[in-house]
């Protein structure tokens, strides 16, 4: 019988690693590509399943709307989260509630543009990235982790917090390790435009290292340790 990849309890479903919202309909995507070519599932219970769909779909708005996702997410804003704005304006009036027009440089041409800072619901984000992780785990090693795990996006800042130089630090040092560490590591998953993960063996009380990516700009790293 198949136990659940995240809690161990009887599957009664394949889960889909990552969402599948994330990934483009074929009548989303300019030329119909079909980027949901031999997509990840891992076994699961109702619980990590079904229960979490509000969940799935807050992390695919995230994700896709963050500035350095790929053409492949703005298409997927363009078309699907459209949609879904249109049939229920509700849920995006609660995540740009408190949105705030803010400033930003673009990196490589140093011109400003106008866009717009969302407070993150920060425990549901590390929620789902956290699911998501076990998820992979359980694609690539065949089992369950157990350990302790912590997850690191890459691509989020903190601007409100007292310590937020302190988070920026973090996060920056964390991406520059994981550069390093992943250079040329392969990158898995059929379709690395929407979604790919690299596996790097840890050492000490980091006994695996895994780097997601998510429309090739927003990366996650993701520690499992013993102890943590
Ligand atoms: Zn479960």
């Amino acid at each position: 019988m198949h136990t659940c990849y995240a809690c161990g309890n009887s599957a009664t479903s394949d889960e889909h690693v990552p969402p599948k919202c994330l990934f483009p309909e074929t009548k989303d995507t300019p030329d119909g590509t079909d980027l949901r070519r031999n997509l990840f599932t891992v076994p699961s219970c109702e619980e990590h399943n079904t229960h979490k769909s509000g969940d799935d779909e807050y992390l695919f708005f995230v994700l896709a709307m963050n500035l350095p996702a790929n053409h492949v997410a703005n298409l997927q804003v363009s078309s699907k989260i459209a949609r879904a704005v249109a049939r229920r304006p509700k849920l995006v009036e609660s995540m740009m509630e408190r949105a705030e027009p803010v400033l930003i440089a673009d990196d490589r041409t140093h011109e400003l543009y106008e866009t717009n800072k969302v407070e993150l619901d920060g425990v549901r984000f590390d929620r789902s990235l956290r699911l998501l992780a076990l998820g992979v785990y359980f694609q690539h090693f065949g089992k369950r982790w157990h350990g302790s795990l912590r997850v690191q996006p890459e691509f989020i800042a903190f601007p409100d917090e007292h310590n937020s130089a302190e988070i920026a630090n973090v996060i920056a040092t964390v991406a520059a390790c994981s550069q390093v560490l992943f250079k040329g590591a392969t990158h898995i998953g059929a379709n690395p435009s929407v979604f790919s993960y690299q596996v790097h063996e840890g050492e000490g009380t980091v006994t695996w290292v895994l780097r997601l990516s998510f429309y090739e700009g927003c990366k996650v790293t993701v520690f499992l340790g013993i102890d943590g």
